[in-house]
């Protein structure tokens, strides 16, 4: 789970101003500063659109066929694709193609059923991150319920208001203004105040949860896939930044445990839920560092430089959004010219 929804909002906007960066030729030349040594790629679902016109997860899903694409323009430009494990040897040593790791994050069977057999046709390493209470069917896709419960309701009460939701427009108004509010409180009210509202459309979570996301039976078999490599994302997918010392470093390590459990395979790669700076701070990249993971993902937008080799518990990814299915953009996007942008010229920005 990302900031897309902010993003989708000011998709149409940011779509304008990408073309035109695209369109000027200077992303090409700006590619030998800007492109740094590769890219951490992130995704989560992948599965055919259902369309509808109240989407606001949107951006967190792509088409097997953009996925297919997405692996064709990294082919075409050159990039080698490596399993995450690779990459902190990568950065100690030069080498002139750029390198892509492609990892999706929280579980989702559709990974299973779409994603895979595009990887397999291209031979693509993956890594996929487990949040293990997904997996036991306990932890809540809090976004999801918003989303379900604010499409079945025709008004939502929220913080002593009652905002209208009949119409599109107004079930998406009323999903940012709700998402926002909580995204800035603490985890326990946003929990409590969605589930609130997931119980007004007789929305059953748990339900949702198991609909949604691999159970264990399903991850074994993943994880003895050749080409899989199966990271940790917390138990119950918190904004850890949010949480106390204690319950933050026991959520990264008991999933790790979990994990190691379950598969019987050592798990070296962490990512931490939500991952923007208000939900993954610099202590939990040190925890993540004292705990012993190779690497950690957060979902700051950037490029991989050999910078980050010193801090391998902080990496930005690039994400493939839903908003921006487009050959186009995900061109623009791997020369690194609009992360320059977007970081204001620093090539770390965690
Ligand atoms: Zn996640």
């Amino acid at each position: 789970m990302t900031d897309v929804v902010k993003k989708g909002f000011r998709s149409r906007a940011l779509g304008a101003g990408l073309k035109a960066l695209g369109a000027s030729g200077l992303p090409r030349l700006a590619q030998p500063f800007t492109q740094g040594r590769g890219a951490i790629l992130m995704f989560h679902h992948i599965r055919p659109w259902a369309g509808g016109v109240f989407t606001p997860n949107r951006g967190l899903e792509i088409t097997p066929e953009f996925l297919d694409e997405t692996i064709a323009a990294l082919h075409g430009r050159g990039f080698d694709i490596v399993p995450l494990g690779e990459i902190p040897a990568r950065l100690r040593q030069p080498n002139e193609k750029p390198f892509a790791a492609l990892t999706f994050d929280d579980g989702y069977r559709d990974n299973l059923v779409h994603a895979i057999p595009v990887l397999e046709k291209y031979g693509a390493p993956f890594t996929i991150y487990i949040a293990t209470g997904f997996a036991d069917g306990t932890a809540r896709l809090w976004w999801v319920e918003l989303e379900n419960a604010i499409r079945a309701l025709d008004s939502v009460p929220f913080a002593g208001q009652t905002l209208p939701a009949s119409a599109a427009d107004e079930k998406m108004a009323a999903f940012l203004a709700i998402y926002w509010n909580l995204r800035a409180g603490s985890e326990a009210r946003l929990l409590d105040e969605i589930a609130r509202i997931a119980a007004l459309a007789r929305i059953d979570g748990a339900a949702l949860t198991r609909g949604l996301c691999m159970n264990w039976e399903e991850i074994a078999k993943l994880a003895t896939h050749p080409l899989c490599t199966i990271g940790a994302h917390t138990v119950t997918h918190p904004r850890l930044a949010k949480l106390g010392d204690a319950p933050a470093r026991q959520e990264m390590a008991a999933s790790r445990d979990a994990i190691e459990a379950r598969l019987g395979q050592p798990v070296r790669h962490f990512a931490f839920p939500v991952g923007d700076p208000t939900s993954a701070s610099p202590r939990e990249f040190a925890v993540a560092a004292e705990l012993g993971f190779d690497t950690a993902v957060t979902t700051r937008k950037g490029m991989i430089f050999d910078a980050h080799a010193g801090r391998l518990t902080a990496l930005p990814r690039l994400s493939v959004n839903g908003d921006y299915q487009e050959r186009a953009y995900l061109e623009l996007l791997l020369t690194g010219a609009p992360f320059w942008l977007w970081n204001r010229g620093r090539r770390i920005a965690a």
